[in-house]
């Protein structure tokens, strides 16, 4: 056991670098070299990837990794590699003879770790060039897409069980920053786990202060937030119109280094885009919620909301990304009664969002109301039960996000101390 443990620390130090676990990394690591089937809850930036990655080093075979985005696994791949580790993408756009130098690597095992789309466990192809193929488990990274609640759902996670059952019989780690007990349940039943050892940790984030401020003028209080600012932000807006006026009014008024991404622009501009973002210091993106998943940006430090998410799970998201580096960080949320009105009206349509609506719209009046009115105490306390009642929402649902705001120090404007502090680290 202790050489297994000294094992594990060289292999962090001689690959990742690092000298230390961060917590639950190294029980979840043991229960996946254990052969248990595993889940992962922590919060982005906790460094989920981990709990997959030095496990797939130590086993003999391949480590199949799931992950519903093309983009995210490139990059993913990009970074193992630059490390040092043997890591394959297998996607439909390729030729059959690259596709057949991949899983030759497997086959011989040489390829540590193998990474999929789920449609790809349910084709007969695949599952029969999987037999002679050693596999030492398989991942599920962002496993609450398996979960039909969230707007993150991808149908074809539910190919993984099947895969599972009927070509390799071998263990499952699922890894999430949803914590929602119904979601984990979700992810339990849906993906067939057998007595899963499950690791998760509250979701506060020491480092993380969450901002709320009513302003008329959006575009203007952004531009003050964000002048001086040496670090990296992340400017979230409703509509792509809003990204593009944003931007050039930053630019406009002479805020360098200011670009903008939506789901409008050509893939190749977007990962273009992304790009440049993630490898310019001190760069700004104004961007839709098409813009984030999976992102780790070590000096984003600012992520401003121009008008209110889409729903808590978007927030929570969202403002997670600032601060993975574990240094102070902010975020700002701006709204307006004119902004929930037509958010209002708008949502009017689409019975769906409505109850989305409903969840962020209360959570915003009880928090406008604290805002203005009398000061409570640092942290703030929301009762669930309000938000349930109001939002008409299964309890279960919110409550992993309700907690990380719970816990969350909340403080308004007026305690914010300026930009000048976000030069100082
Ligand atoms: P998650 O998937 O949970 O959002 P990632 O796996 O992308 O998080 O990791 C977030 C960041 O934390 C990465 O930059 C990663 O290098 C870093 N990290 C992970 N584990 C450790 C560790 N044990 N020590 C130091 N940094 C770590
Ligand atoms: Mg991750």
């Amino acid at each position: 056991a202790t050489s297994l443990q000294s094992l594990k620390h060289s292999t962090l130090l001689h690959f990742w670098g690092h000298h230390s676990f961060r917590p639950l990394q190294s029980e979840a690591i043991d229960s996946l070299l254990e052969g248990s089937d595993t889940t992962v809850l922590l919060p982005t930036g906790a460094g989920k990837s981990l709990c997959y990655q030095l496990p797939a080093l130590l086993l003999e075979g391949t480590a199949l990794v799931v992950s519903p985005l093309i983009a995210l696994m490139r990059d993913q791949v990009q970074q193992l590699r630059s490390m040092g580790i043997e890591a394959e993408l297998l996607v439909s756009s390729m030729e059959d003879h690259e596709m057949e130098t991949v899983l030759g690597l497997c086959r011989e095992g040489v390829t540590k770790l193998l990474f999929v789309a789920p449609e790809r466990l349910s084709s007969r192809k695949f599952r029969t060039q999987m037999e002679d193929i050693p596999i030492s488990f398989i991942a599920v990274d962002e496993a609450h897409c398996i979960s039909e609640w969230g707007q993150d759902f991808r149908p074809n996670y539910r190919h993984i069980k099947t895969f599972r059952e009927q070509v390799k019989p071998v263990p499952i780690i699922a890894l999430t920053a949803t914590a929602t007990p119904s979601v984990l349940f979700e992810i339990k039943e849906r993906l067939g786990l057998s007595k899963p050892r499950s690791f998760s940790q509250s979701f506060r984030r020491e480092n993380l202060s969450l901002f709320f401020e009513q302003t008329l003028e959006p575009f203007e209080r952004v531009y003050q937030l964000l002048s001086g600012a040496r670090q990296s932000a992340l400017v979230y807006c409703r509509t792509r119109k809003q990204t593009e006026l944003l931007t050039q009014m930053l630019l406009n008024k002479g805020l360098g280094n200011v670009d903008y991404y939506h789901a409008g622009l050509s893939s190749g501009l977007r990962t273009k885009k992304q790009k440049q973002w993630l490898e310019s210091p001190a760069k700004i993106l104004v961007a839709t919620n098409a813009f984030g998943m999976g992102i780790d940006k070590q000096d984003l430090h600012t992520v401003i909301h121009l008008s209110p998410p889409q729903s808590i799970e978007n927030y929570y998201q969202e403002v997670g990304r600032a601060g993975r580096d574990g240094k102070p960080s902010f975020a700002f949320l701006l709204y307006s009664q004119p902004a929930l009105t037509t958010m209002d009206s708008l949502l009017e349509r689409s019975i769906a969002s409505r109850v989305e609506f409903y969840k962020i719209t209360s959570l915003l009046y009880s928090l406008c109301q604290i805002a203005d009115g009398e000061r409570p105490e640092r942290t703030y306390y929301m009762p669930t039960e309000k938000i349930e009642r109001l939002s008409g929402c299964h309890p279960q649902k919110i409550r992993g996000v309700v907690e990380f705001l719970h816990n969350q120090e909340l403080l308004f404007l007026k305690d914010y101390p300026g930009p000048s502090t976000l030069q100082i680290h």
